[in-house]
């Protein structure tokens, strides 16, 4: 058996190319069973963070060039993004990515091809996932492009829930949503953690939304960790709310 820290960064360090220096030393631990959230303002290193967890970097020429990255124990470093996935690792990228033209319920279908499903099963998992997000359910045979911003993320949420993940990585979850739809969301992602035991590591601008719901923090700053603590204590800092959030 591992111990309780199962996700591990270890100076972390990650280039773009030849040479801009994206992550310059990032370590930080996610526990099982944990809501983490990772701050920072834009072109901090949330983003390249989060992909070089889920090994995506190379999609855009980057790659990490120091340090280590460890998942229940063992380095995950380099192994194949299918099979980090495979090892209950799975990432809803900014932006959220539906497939515009499938139902619901074939993006839905996509989310649980590596485990090779038979379609019963695949039913009761959508079931499960229409469960958690009801809004889904009515609009199961709607094409995802033509849902809402909110309801999209909850697709691309829902399509990862159903690789049945240990840990999710989600990226911005928030970005350009009504508040009203955001909270839903992050009040699911609550629930995900305390009835399923799911472990998020959350990659938010919006420090003061995801510290209500996180149990610890993690602070980037042109690559590096500046500041981390449990969430309560970061929301009551003066100075780092008072960074975030101007003196208001
Ligand atoms: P955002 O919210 O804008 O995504 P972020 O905190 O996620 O911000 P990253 O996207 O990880 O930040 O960017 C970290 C640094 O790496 C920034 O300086 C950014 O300009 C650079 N960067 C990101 N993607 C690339 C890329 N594909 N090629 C070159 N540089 C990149």
């Amino acid at each position: 058996q591992h111990g309780t820290d199962v996700l591990t960064l270890d100076n972390v360090e990650s280039v773009y190319g030849e040479s801009v220096l994206a992550l310059q030393g990032v370590s930080l631990t996610v526990p099982r069973g944990s809501i983490v959230a990772l701050l920072g303002a834009n072109g901090a290193g949330k983003s390249t963070t989060l992909k070089a967890i889920s090994n995506l970097l190379g999609v855009s020429r980057g790659r990490v060039i120091r340090g280590d990255i460890s998942w229940a124990g063992k380095s995950i470093l380099g192994l194949d993004p299918a099979r980090v996935v495979r090892q209950g690792i799975v990432q809803v990228l900014e932006g959220r990515h539906c497939f515009a033209h499938l139902t619901v319920e074939e993006n839905l279908a996509s989310g649980g091809f590596l485990r090779r499903p038979g379609r019963r099963e695949l039913r009761r998992d959508a079931d499960r996932i229409y469960d958690w997000f009801p809004r889904l359910k009515q609009k199961r045979h709607t094409r995802a492009g033509l849902l809402s911003g909110g309801e999209q993320q909850m697709v691309a949420i829902g399509r990862a829930l159903m690789a049945k993940p240990i840990l999710m990585l989600l990226d911005e979850p928030s970005m350009g949503l009504a508040p009203m739809i955001v909270e839903e969301i992050f009040d699911i992602i609550q629930q995900l953690n305390r009835d399923e035991g799911v472990t998020f590591l959350l990659a938010e601008q919006n420090a003061n939304l995801v510290l209500h719901y996180a149990d610890h923090g993690f602070v980037l700053e042109n690559g590096r960790v500046v500041t981390s603590g449990a969430a309560e204590t970061l929301r009551q800092s003066q100075d780092f709310m008072a960074y975030y959030f101007g003196d208001g």
